[in-house]
């Protein structure tokens, strides 16, 4: 290993580096005014291969009323500065919590048009109250879709997990009988993406641990800490350096992935 791999090694290492020249696209789900406008909604769009799907979801919430979307973009904010600090540029998919969308198909185009060197989606599942913890949703490989993405989505997924549950300390999710990290053929915003990129499911909005911890706004910028720290890994590693050689025993069957909010 030469100087300047080692000092990127332990930059990465760190959880810094200089993101100097790197373009990240961060993707708050949901939007504030969805749940209003059915309508407009579940408009049916495009996700490929003739599959079709509704423009975008209302989300889940806590049993106190605090909704995913403003949780997704109050951690989608802390992500960004944390990023921009480090000489990113950051694109967010939505500015605001009291608009309508943009469509899944939007959401994926805006990665695409960045050309950016990663995407995230942030979520937090409506998942069954007696089960808890995070996953990150990676895509599944499919011709013509995925093909281009499939293995630097796989390798962001994995570092992605690490990183989150080492911040968090939140457990990979009791209720998926897996081990935190899913691959989905069903998402839109995978599916339709050119650039790496995964879902997060930060936590279990139903489940009133993992509620509490959302609710804090200290331990919000623990899990924004978190999929920074998974994106600057990803960005600062070398991807030839990363052939895996458990493709099938770290991944979940699709089938067996219960967001509901999705
Ligand atoms: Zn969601």
């Amino acid at each position: 290993m030469g100087g300047l791999a080692i000092v990127v090694a332990l930059l990465a290492a760190a959880g810094g580096g200089d993101l100097a020249g790197r373009t990240v696209v961060i993707d708050p789900g949901h939007n504030g005014r969805n749940g209003a406008n059915p309508q407009r909604i579940n408009r049916q769009v495009d996700i490929g291969n003739g599959m079709r799907k509704a423009c975008d979801t209302a989300g889940a919430q806590t049993a106190s009323g605090y909704t995913e979307s403003r949780y997704n973009l109050a951690v989608a904010r802390e992500v960004a500065r944390i990023l921009r600090r480090d000489g990113a540029e950051v694109i967010l998919t939505r500015r605001g919590d009291r608009g309508v969308g943009p469509c899944i198909t939007r959401r994926a185009g805006i990665g695409n048009d960045a050309e950016a060197d990663a995407a995230v989606s942030i979520h937090a599942d409506g998942g069954p109250p007696g089960g808890r913890g995070f996953h990150v949703i990676r895509p599944t490989r499919i011709e013509g879709l995925t093909d281009d993405i499939y293995a630097s989505s796989r390798r962001l997924g994995r570092l992605m997990r690490a990183a989150y549950g080492e911040r968090t300390g939140l457990p990979r999710a009791t209720y998926l009988g897996g081990n935190g990290l899913v691959a989905r053929s069903d998402l839109g915003g995978l599916r339709l993406s050119d650039v790496p990129k995964v879902f997060v499911e930060t936590a279990n909005m139903r489940n009133a641990s993992d509620a509490s911890k959302i609710e804090s706004s200290r331990f919000r910028k623990r899990i924004a800490r978190g999929i920074a720290d998974g994106l600057e890994r990803f960005l600062s590693a070398p991807s030839t350096a990363r052939r895996s050689t458990t493709i099938s025993g770290g991944v979940m069957r699709s089938a067996f992935a219960t967001d509901r909010t999705l």
